[in-house]
């Protein structure tokens, strides 16, 4: 079987190389760039904005607990059941059992990575239910039985004639190439499911303390049929989504659009604090919202990256990110792809199956730049090298890094080293990327570094030399 880094490293090359594919998601990020750059410009400040979100998410992760009581304690009493559940399975048993206990048949979902995080469509599928995603992108992606692709645009790989293509081989419509057209396609679908659904499913923005609600932003209204035409709601929601107050969304609402889609605001925001209350006359009648932890609080523990709990998954560190521009959202092989991927998925599921992904960087930092809640991405991608480096120390990467210390610690074995590679230097040029260049691997795609014809102790000689 695969490894994790093999799959990896065979999808990057794959994709890498596929021209068309770089194409699509230059095109597609293109005007996202000039649309963020712009709403930016509307924040009186956005670096204080970026430290003030910093500060406000830094408060409500180091008070974690305070605030999830405040939360849950505020939802109850509305009448909402609340689960705490440790990882995946408790969480995808207990929606299974609150459908079973409502003899359910289909279920409605509107976007959730945490529901992906939890596989929870495919165990609800594996124990009969009909789930069908109620996003457009999830749908699509959901149609072509393949996990999303962007944290926020989970469809933004294919073109509208591959989505033309799709509804009409899976949904029998006519061929179009017309957005608004692909829209009414899915949307007259989706209309008969939300009325035949007997669960909503959704996940959660921000999960307020001071008033125990959930805060949805959307900007196709699918979250508010979702959760308001079915019977019963059941909201997943990890424990890092919490935000002090409501208030703090006046901050958080417009930079997460901003951050994330380039808009101002998006267009639907709704806050959920429970069932339907007497006199109400919509809204579900059972509320459940299940609380997942899935091993954040061990990153909670790490006093080092627990900043990585901040994030609001906004996607903007993976659109500007060089390496997930060239390989692809898919490449990564996780659900939160991108740098905010490579950073979480060691944390979440293994260090030693992820390791790889901590390599899957520049460095260039564009990533952290561009982080509304200012996590240090690039620098917890060094951290988690480091980690993996410790925990599961590579003997050969050890033998190179002891041997490049011995040789800079005694000037003159450097100086024999230096001397022996300049003469190595025009045979390294001759089988450069042959089968018997040792190191093919590295020069196939990248040009060897050539050393200087003299080195600077040389030089230094001659120019005091009279
Ligand atoms: S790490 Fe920052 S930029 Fe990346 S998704 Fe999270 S909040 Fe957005």
């Amino acid at each position: 079987m695969k490894t994790h880094a093999r799959q990896f490293n065979e999808s990057a090359r794959h994709y890498t190389a596929d021209l068309h594919h770089r194409e699509l998601i230059q095109k597609a990020l293109a005007g996202y760039y000039a649309r963020r750059d712009e709403f930016k410009s509307r924040f009186q400040s956005w670096p204080a904005a970026r430290d003030l979100a910093a500060d406000i998410k830094r408060e409500a992760i180091n008070h974690l607990d305070r605030y999830l009581d405040e939360f849950v304690s505020r939802l109850e009493a509305r009448g909402t059941k609340v689960f705490w559940a440790p990882g995946a399975k408790e969480a995808r048993d207990y929606i299974i059992g609150v459908a079973q206990q409502h003899k359910v048949r289909s279920v409605i979902k509107s976007k959730s990575m945490t529901a992906e995080e939890i596989h929870l469509n495919e165990a609800l599928k594996q124990n009969g239910f009909e789930v069908v995603e109620s996003d457009l992108g999830e749908y699509i992606v959901q149609l072509r039985r393949e996990p999303p692709y962007h944290l926020v645009f989970p469809a933004m790989h294919l073109t509208r004639r591959q989505i033309s293509d799709l509804f009409h081989d899976r949904l029998g419509s006519e061929p179009t190439n017309d957005p608004e057209d692909l829209t009414m396609i899915a949307r007259r679908v989706m209309r008969r499911k939300y009325c035949e659904a007997d669960m909503g499913i959704s996940g959660a923005n921000f999960a307020i303390a001071e008033t125990g609600m959930i805060s949805i932003t959307e900007n196709e209204g699918n979250a508010r049929l979702t959760t308001s035409l079915p019977k019963v709601h059941v909201a997943l929601v990890g424990i890092e989504k919490v935000l002090p107050k409501l208030s703090d969304l006046a901050l958080f609402l417009p930079m997460l659009a901003t951050a994330g889609a380039g808009q101002s605001i998006t267009c639907y925001n709704t806050l959920y604090g429970g069932p339907r209350q007497p006199g109400e006359p919509d809204g579900p009648e059972e509320f459940h919202v299940v609380l997942l932890d899935n091993r954040r609080t061990e990153l909670l523990a790490d006093a080092e990256q627990r900043d990585a709990l901040h994030c609001i998954r906004c996607g903007a560190c993976l659109n500007v990110c060089p390496v997930f521009k060239n390989v692809g959202g898919h490449s990564y092989g996780t659900t939160y792809q991108g740098p905010i991927g490579s950073v979480i998925t060691p944390h979440l599921r293994g260090l030693q199956d992820w390791k790889h992904l901590s390599q899957a960087s520049s460095l260039c930092g564009a990533c952290t730049e561009a982080c509304p809640v200012k996590i240090n991405l690039h620098h917890h991608l060094l951290h988690n090298r480091r980690n993996a480096v410790r925990v599961y120390p590579a003997p050969l990467d050890n033998l190179l890094q002891t041997t490049f210390v011995f040789v800079m610690c005694r000037p003159g074995l450097y100086q024999l080293a230096a001397r022996l590679g300049r003469l190595a230097q025009p045979l390294q040029r001759l089988i450069r990327g042959t089968v018997l260049d040792p190191l093919r691997a590295w020069t196939k795609t990248r040009s060897f570094p050539a050393l200087a014809e003299k080195s600077f102790r040389d030089r230094w000689r001659e120019r005091k030399t009279p």
